[in-house]
């Protein structure tokens, strides 16, 4: 059985940007990331959404 590997980037809410990259291992989570997150460029924490490709 192949592992799936499913590489996550985390979109800053406020400034758009990508942030982070993480990978989901498996089908844990079907839902949708929200992480919060420190933004360098808003320079505070902010919301990160998962952004699909
Ligand atoms: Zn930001």
């Amino acid at each position: 059985m192949p592992r799936k590997k499913k590489f996550i980037k985390l979109q800053c809410q406020e400034c758009k940007r990508i942030n982070y990259f993480t990978n989901k291992s498996g089908a844990i989570t079907e839902e949708k990331l929200s992480l919060k997150k420190f933004c360098k460029w808003c320079k505070k924490h902010t919301v990160h959404n998962e952004k699909k490709k």
